[in-house]
């Protein structure tokens, strides 16, 4: 295999009731979210981007209610993570949004008119889903979908992906069933025999996976559902000798920063 490697851009987080994310009896307990991108160097696809993190204009962008639920206590733009890696949005050859929530896809307005712009990889299912209702009726839609976030941006163009396959040498995408229609989740191959597993926000945290424990927030639809998506994750983790990533878990992310740039799996064992 071609190396390939990787590293977090952490770009803030809200903090907010802990219930949202992980099932607990106190439900005043609060818990730090955080936003993260992951850039991916690849020998064949170039500059990968996996999710975008929230947007910038945050303060027009989101409808009052989203700010209440999950009040945002730093943010770090896209663009200057980038500088930090002497990096530009020009640089980035492909995006992919794992799904269509404001604080995975509200970057992607940063790349209009950018190379990254044209056929953004989402997950069929809920694409599907999401354009149809903004269309048909938005106040449907639910809350942590914000249209000018991803509908009519000028000139993004978008490539829906389903099921699981190969997108490139050592890259597996696979469409989660859970938390929306559809999330897409990544499976990195690394040297030295193992893998890095990004679940985006079908698992939130740790503790949704080791302690099998779902989120008792609004953006959760059954307990089967969790269940199913969490012992999914657990057989990717044993067949690919993972490591596996959760789309809010804020100690791991901070941890995975530090790390700088993986392409070993020596580098991530025990996250
Ligand atoms: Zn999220």
């Amino acid at each position: 295999m071609k190396t390939q490697r990787f590293k977090i851009l952490y770009l803030g987080r809200s903090e907010h009731e802990k219930y949202k994310l992980v099932r607990t009896d106190d439900l005043t307990e609060s818990i730090k979210s955080p936003r993260f991108a992951v850039l991916i160097q690849h020998p064949d696809k170039g500059n990968i981007l996996i999710d975008t993190g929230d947007s910038r204009n945050m303060k027009e962008d989101h409808p009052a209610n989203i700010d209440k639920l999950y009040p945002t206590k730093e943010f770090i733009p896209l663009d200057r993570a980038l500088w930090s890696e002497d990096m530009r949005v020009d640089d980035i050859d492909q995006i992919i949004i794992t799904h269509l929530h404001y604080d995975h896809v509200g970057g992607l307005q940063e790349f209009i008119g950018k190379k990254a712009s044209k056929n953004v990889i989402v997950p069929e299912p809920e694409a599907r889903a999401v354009f149809f209702q903004t269309i048909a009726d938005p106040s449907n839609l639910g809350h942590a979908y914000i249209p000018k976030l991803f509908a009519g941006l000028d000139g993004v163009t978008y490539s829906p992906v389903k099921d699981m396959f190969e997108y490139a040498e050592g890259i597996t995408l696979f469409v989660q069933d859970a938390h929306t229609a559809g999330v897409i989740g990544v499976i990195l191959r690394l040297e030295g025999g193992g893998s890095a597993i990004f679940t985006s926000d079908t698992l939130y945290t740790r503790d949704s996976f080791y302690k099998a424990m779902p989120p008792a927030g609004e953006l959760f639809n059954s307990e089967d559902e969790f269940q199913n998506q969490l012992n999914i994750i657990k057989k990717i983790k044993d067949d690919t000798d993972g490591v596996v990533f959760f789309g809010h878990d804020f100690d791991q992310a901070k941890e995975l920063e530090t790390r700088g740039w993986i392409s070993d799996i020596s580098q991530i064992r025990g996250l």
